[in-house]
């Protein structure tokens, strides 16, 4: 099937966190059929609907791998354990660990026929060496080679993404693989250790206003180069993505770069507050500076994000600071 003239049924893995909620929600205008799998409890999914078939299912496994890709013709793989800096560093074996995953659902799609698999990969793949010093020189996708990811977590990454790669060359799949910039928006994860910087920052700066204590503790030194990209441009990207003709991975991310120092002011600015910062030197913090070159993008896809970070920040400061009000009464609010 999947044709451009047949609505395809789709499969989207880690479809209870952040960027998966939101694909799903896309995918569901327009698909024949949504499938939506996460580990976790349906209760906890960030968003859930009630048009599409919800399962949880451990897709390290096998077996739970092949029930979800029976019946289905385009796969979104997002399904991984994974968190900012604070969890990918200290959580190497478990960010390797995906592995199972990225594998088995490989598997399981070539086994039922399904036709076209993406796969959501990172800028964590690209050569540590380019990114050494605050001069910020845009990514461009050869620069994952030679091959010095981040330890751990990129190094899974660029390993699936070579077998999405060896998948397509021997079992004639399409396979399509992004490597997503600091994704960030409303609905995902925004406390518990595996946030990442934009929404650490928003819940600080909410919870230092809550408490009237206009302190903030920053991951290093604030003068790392980052670029950040708002979920809108991250689930069109994905979306164009699967429709093109592109086999390679390509980046997908915003080439707006700031400083986590900017970052923190624009975060102030929307929240009408000046904090006095310290900065925690040995905290984990990355990379010195990333930042998304688009040439390729806007040269095969016509096509790059364009969201300016102060639009999505606005949004998801907003978003976070309901949600700090909800849990302080007692409640879990993510409308
Ligand atoms: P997320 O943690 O919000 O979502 C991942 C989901 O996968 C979670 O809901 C988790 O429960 C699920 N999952 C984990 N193990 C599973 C298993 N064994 N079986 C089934 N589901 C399982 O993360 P996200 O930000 O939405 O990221 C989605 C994908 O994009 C991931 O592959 C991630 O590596 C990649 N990515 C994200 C970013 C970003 O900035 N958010 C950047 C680069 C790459």
């Amino acid at each position: 099937m999947n044709s451009r003239m047949t609505k395809p049924r789709v499969l989207v893995t880690g479809a209870g966190g952040f960027i998966g909620g939101h694909l799903v929600s896309s995918l569901r205008e327009t698909a024949a059929s949504v499938r939506a799998v996460d580990i976790k409890p349906f209760d906890s999914w960030y968003q859930r609907f009630d048009d599409v078939e919800n399962l949880e299912l451990d897709l390290r496994l096998r077996d739970p791998c092949m029930t979800a890709a029976r019946g289905i013709d385009e796969v979104y793989q997002l399904a991984c354990d994974m968190g900012g800096m604070g969890f990918i560093e200290n959580n190497k074996a478990l960010c390797m660990l995906s592995v199972l995953i990225n594998t088995h659902m490989l598997e399981a799609t070539v086994h039922h026929g399904g036709s076209k698999f993406f796969y959501a990969s990172s800028a964590c793949v690209y050569n540590a060496d380019k990114q050494r010093g605050y001069d910020v020189t845009p990514l461009r996708e050869s620069d994952a080679y030679p091959a010095m990811p981040e330890d751990g977590y990129g190094w899974e990454k660029l390993f699936s993404e070579r077998m999405c790669r060896h998948f397509a060359e021997d079992f004639g799949l399409t396979a399509r693989v992004a490597r997503f910039h600091n994704v960030y928006g409303p609905h995902g994860t925004w406390d518990g250790g595996r946030e990442k910087a934009p929404a650490a920052i928003c819940r600080k700066v909410v919870a230092a206003v809550a408490d009237a204590d206009h302190r903030i503790e920053i991951w290093g030194d604030g003068k790392q180069g980052r670029s950040f990209t708002y979920i809108d441009d991250c689930v069109e990207g994905i979306r164009r993505l699967m429709d093109s003709d592109l086999s390679e991975p390509i980046n997908l991310g915003s080439s707006e770069t700031v400083t986590i120092n900017d970052l923190v002011d624009l975060v102030e600015d929307v929240a009408g507050v000046r904090l006095e910062r310290s900065y925690k030197l040995d905290a984990p913090k990355g990379v010195d500076g990333r930042s998304s070159d688009n040439t390729m993008i806007l040269d095969r896809l016509g096509w790059a994000p364009a969201t300016p970070l102060r639009v999505g920040i606005e949004r998801t400061y907003h978003w976070i600071e309901e949600q700090f009000a909800a849990r302080a009464s007692g409640g879990r609010y993510v409308e």
